[in-house]
């Protein structure tokens, strides 16, 4: 079902044995403040990556307002069903992919509302044939409200990873992010900063559009890790609207997410030896 590379990493297990997803080792939440910050772009290129690397991978899109993980990853069939009536993931790209978008209608979001979406998730959840992953990373609902709080919470989490975007007031909301996994005790295992600048080809300037060290600053106030930061590129964008994802290319800022992958995976590893 899914693409196992030959010689799989050892994974340790940082999720407490979980009669949900019995095969999955960690799962690590990719959440934001708020929407357009690049969460999906991120969750999807940094799963590809670290599948490239050799662990078994997921993919869950959670962002019921907006699902678009399907649209990065350029799948536009449904997912099969086991003879037990269990949802297959569509393997794309390395990636053992599902999207709360496949079983909602434009009806839905509006229905599930707070704790009750935290609910059909966590079910969900435990619908799909994921098999055996390494890391499943939940690209979560925006924001630091209800619905993340309780996902966080009826999830068991190896831990989260923060996206942002480098203004002030991206930044201010980190703060509520921290908290809000605070609160259900998730560790976070560090902050990526999206957007971090704009390398101009005609006039070879960088230029630092929405400010400059606001991730990196942040991150040491609060005192989280600081995993890195991407460009704003036209490659990036683009490959997230044709489903032809930038990690699956030679471009430059392929490198940016196979170093951020390397960094969250190895956290898990450290977080284990705790
Ligand atoms: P979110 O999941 O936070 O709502 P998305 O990942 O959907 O955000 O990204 C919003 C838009 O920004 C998409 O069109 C995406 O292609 C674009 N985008 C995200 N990150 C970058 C980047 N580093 N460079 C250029 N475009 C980007």
């Amino acid at each position: 079902m899914h693409s196992v590379a030959e010689e799989a990493i050892e994974f340790p297990r940082t999720v407490p044995p979980n009669a949900i997803v019995p095969g999955v080792r960690n799962i690590v939440a990719i959440a934001s403040c708020k929407g357009g910050v690049g969460k999906s772009t991120v969750s999807a290129n940094i799963a590809i990556c670290a599948a490239q690397s050799g662990a078994r991978i997921g993919l869950l899109d959670a962002d019921i307002y907006g699902p678009s993980a399907h649209l990065i990853m350029g799948i536009d069939e449904q997912p099969q069903l086991t003879d037990k009536d269990r949802l297959v993931p569509i393997v794309r790209h390395e990636v053992a992919v599902m999207s709360m978008g496949f079983i909602a209608d434009e009806n839905t979001p509006v229905v599930w509302r707070g704790p009750l979406l935290a609910q059909a998730v966590q079910q969900f959840l435990g619908q799909v044939e994921w098999g055996e992953l390494d890391c499943l990373f939940i690209d979560m609902p925006p924001g630091t409200g209800d619905i993340p709080l309780t996902l966080s919470q009826v999830i068991a989490l190896s831990g989260a990873v923060i996206v942002t975007t480098p203004q002030d007031v991206a930044l201010e909301d980190v703060e509520r992010a921290i908290a809000m996994f605070g609160k259900v005790e998730v560790d976070v295992l560090g902050l990526i900063e999206n957007m971090s600048y704009y390398d101009c080809q005609s006039c070879n300037k960088r230029h630092q559009i929405f400010g400059e060290g606001g991730g990196k600053a942040i991150s040491r106030r609060l005192d989280i890790p600081f995993l890195g930061e991407i460009p704003i590129t036209e490659r990036i964008c683009s490959g997230g609207d044709c489903g032809s994802p930038v990690g699956t290319s030679n471009a430059n800022e392929r490198g940016n997410f196979d170093a951020l992958a390397g960094r969250v995976l190895s956290s898990l590893k450290d977080a284990s030896d705790l």
